[in-house]
């Protein structure tokens, strides 16, 4: 059987490992990257002020992530949930110290 005209296909390769999908174009959500497993995802922190969309099956088996610019709104969750990660952090070391003097 002969290659048919317009039959392109596009092979994208895990980010971690030597895994590949061989897809047409149409079937690829526009990535920055991708991965065969959560293992092989990112390493690279996020840039300030970018947030990573997730995408899955972004290629086939493979899920995609993208780095794009927060919006305003995004910015805000990104800030709302750090402070709630620091104030949880204060209060365990607030009950830890309680703890302490609770049992000496
Ligand atoms: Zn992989």
């Amino acid at each position: 059987m002969g290659k048919r005209k317009g039959a392109v296909k596009v092979t994208v390769q895990c980010h971690g490992c030597d895994k590949t999908q061989t897809l047409r174009p149409s079937k690829i959500e526009r990535c920055d990257a991708y991965a065969c497993t959560w293992e092989h995802g990112p390493r690279e922190e996020l840039a300030p002020g970018l947030v990573r969309e997730i995408v899955y099956n972004a290629a086939g088996g493979f899920w995609g992530w993208r780095d794009v610019l927060a919006t305003e709104e995004d910015a805000q969750a990104v800030r709302r949930a750090r402070e709630i990660a620091v104030l949880g952090v204060a209060e365990s070391v607030v009950h830890d110290a309680a703890r302490r003097m609770a049992s000496d």
